[in-house]
């Protein structure tokens, strides 16, 4: 992926660069609307008759007007000139009676936009550019306007040109122009036409907005609050539109999707944004299987053509064998190295801590087994797992490599009996050169450590080269089954929900939710891919008694606040279920970018900050007023409001 982007991008900074006719074969492919296999009309309605990507020697001699910024500019006598589309060569007219269209052209500075009007001619024999899909043909230019001169710029417009994030953001308008920019917003346009395309051509759904100013509402995310000019009362703005469409479904709209923005307020955390993008969708008298066919036919329909097809139904995976095989709930199945449980081996051994784990409720010895870890894995780099795993997980993990004269190399190697050891080959398949990371506890625990470890592994044999994740693979999967509540992370003696309170129990499972909810397991389904979480949903509880039950008895939530469900429930609700995709998470999977930010046009900082426009900005008191707000200044902030007309300065 990058590769192919910094040869693009050192291709569109000569005129002469080598631009392979692969990439720009799959980027024009890209702009060719696949449900209706025809290029849109890309110059209708505007001052140009073609864009700059598009010229071919189809096209020589015909009168054309381009429009576009300029690119690079070669002793005067060449000048390349760039939109969406791609590159042109125009030749600048060096005889006396065009000296007014020479003196624009040469004296534009780069980046300035310009309109040009000339005939498409051939290159001069040897001049041809193979590498570039203009490489034929150029522009004998006859007239040209400067619709726009660019100043000295903060960075040059090249993709292989390295900025810091901070800038990049700080110009997003200038970020925006580069080609993988472009590529990744109209690579997420597309796929959301096909979406809606699917859904409401194909499939009758409706495409409802639903209010941002909303009310807080219990459960789930922390809600960004904004003050209302009645005393002491706020709006909030929607973690999700959860009730609105679960409401639609109540008031006869019985399949509704939309491009829902939702917000939530979570701090600065790595590739979050406090505003972002949903896929929503609801339908009526559904099931599990219903939602996840349509979810499938939905990714299916919209996916790239050049990303290969995607093969349908995807697998699925209860949520207990994701955590015991993969110790997280959104496992990455493109690679083996799957937890394996060797309790049976231990146990009567002689090692303390696993002889310690075992004897415990949930104990159990578990571990992983990395191919050919003993040949890419050096001692330094056990230590930092080690380490890892007793800072963060308070768990002892011990490597046993086997050598290629298979003997065991390993802290607790003597203590190992040979029918132990070979227990263990038996059971994790053991070959030469490999390594086991081995770790004992309770069984929660201890899968979650190896499932981080697992990945670290992954990362350390790749950065050796060796393939595990391939970039061009997309392994989705369903995690179901997942339990209805879970203890509160602050307070485990609570519960909170799994998912959010609105989810319906496994049908089997009601009745414990009067009496040991905690075992309950939901109807909540997520989607994951590549080690990703790119969608969620569930079957709704639709009656209002038992909502009510769980979120009053169980959750411990004031129903109050949710009255106008409870109440809407009542009136004939349907049972009903949907799924929200993130969408921005998917595109950025689909497109291989390495932030969410580079797939959103104008995204907030790390810190949740707009570092283009400097939101969010102070607002003078008086404006405060009308709202009944006062701002309680922390002490060490004080400082920070008197530089407030300081200078913006980036955060990095
Ligand atoms: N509203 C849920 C979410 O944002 C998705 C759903 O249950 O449909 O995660």
């Amino acid at each position: 992926m990058f590769c192919w982007l910094s040869r693009l991008n050192r291709g569109l900074a000569t005129p002469t660069g080598r631009i392979p006719r692969l990439i720009w074969g799959r980027f024009s492919r890209s702009l060719v609307l696949s449900s209706q296999r025809r290029t849109p009309e890309f110059s209708s309605f505007v001052a140009r008759t073609n864009t700059c990507g598009e010229l071919r020697s189809s096209h020589l001699g015909q009168e054309v007007t381009l429009c576009g910024w300029i690119q690079y500019r070669r002793q005067n006598i060449f000048l390349v000139l760039r939109d969406f589309h791609g590159l042109v060569q125009v030749v600048i007219p060096q005889d006396e009676s065009a000296a007014s269209v020479k003196k624009i052209l040469c004296e534009a500075p780069v980046e300035s936009v310009v309109k040009v009007s000339g005939t498409v001619i051939s290159r001069p024999p040897g001049q041809e550019n193979p590498k570039m899909p203009t490489g034929e043909i150029e522009i004998k230019v006859k007239t040209a306007e400067l619709l726009n001169s660019c100043k000295k710029l903060p960075f040059e417009i090249k993709d292989f040109v390295k900025k810091t994030e901070a800038l990049r953001l700080q110009y997003r308008y200038l970020d925006l122009r580069s080609f993988q920019m472009q590529h990744n917003l109209r690579l997420r346009s597309q796929m959301v036409m096909k979406m809606r395309e699917y859904l409401c051509n194909l499939h009758g759904f409706v495409d409802v907005e639903t209010p941002t100013l909303f009310k807080r509402t219990p459960g789930g995310a922390k809600e960004f609050v904004i003050p209302s000019r009645e005393p002491g009362k706020f709006y909030s703005l929607p973690q999700s539109p959860q009730q609105f469409k679960q409401l639609l479904m109540v008031g006869g709209i019985d399949r509704y999707f939309q491009v829902a923005r939702c917000y939530r307020d979570e701090g600065s955390r790595p590739d979050r944004q406090p505003e972002f993008t949903q896929i929503d969708i609801e339908m009526s008298f559904v099931d599990q299987t219903g939602i996840q066919r349509l979810t499938e036919g939905l990714l299916q329909y919209s996916w790239p053509d050049d990303k290969g097809p995607l093969g349908v139904p995807f697998p699925s995976m209860t949520f207990a064998e994701a955590l015991a095989s993969y110790g997280t709930d959104k496992p990455d199945t493109r690679f083996g190295m799957k937890i394996v449980d060797i309790s049976d081996v231990f146990r009567n051994t002689e090692v303390g801590f696993l002889r310690d784990a075992l004897s415990k409720p949930q104990g159990a010895v578990k571990a992983i087994r990395v191919p050919g870890g003993a040949k890419y894995l050096k001692r330094k780099d056990i230590e930092p797992i080690r380490k890892f795993a007793a800072d963060h997980f308070n768990q002892e993990v011990l490597p046993v490599f086997l050598k290629a004269n298979r003997h065991w190399n390993s802290p607790v190697a003597n203590f190992i009996m040979e029918e132990q050891g070979l227990g263990l080959t038996r059971l994790m398949e053991i070959q030469e050169e490999d390594v086991v990371l081995l770790t004992a506890g309770e069984h929660r625990r201890a899968c979650s450590l190896l499932g981080k470890l697992r990945l670290e592994c992954a990362d350390l044999l790749e950065a050796r080269g060796v393939v595990l994740r391939d970039p061009a693979v997309f392994s989705f999967l369903w995690v179901v089954d997942f339990p209805l509540f879970l203890p509160k992370e602050e307070n485990p003696g609570e519960l909170e929900s799994a998912h959010h309170p609105f989810t319906a129990p496994h049908p089997s499972d009601v009745h414990l939710l009067y009496t040991e909810p905690e075992k309950a397991r939901s109807q909540h389904y997520d989607l994951v891919l590549n080690g990703s979480e790119v969608g969620g949903g569930s079957i709704r509880i639709h009656e209002a008694r038992l909502q009510h039950h769980v979120l009053e008895a169980v959750l411990k939530e004031d129903v109050k606040l949710l009255s106008h469900l409870l109440q809407a429930l009542d009136y004939g609700a349907p049972p009903h279920g949907g799924i929200a995709l993130g969408l921005d998470r998917l595109i950025c999977l689909v497109t291989g970018a390495p932030s969410i930010r580079d797939v959103i046009a104008f995204p907030k900082s790390f810190r949740g900050h707009d570092l283009m426009s400097d939101a969010p900005d102070f607002i003078p008191p008086e404006e405060l007023k009308p709202y009944h707000i006062q701002v309680s200044w922390p002490t060490d902030s004080a400082a920070e409001k008197k530089s407030l007309n300081h200078p913006h300065c980036p955060e990095s």
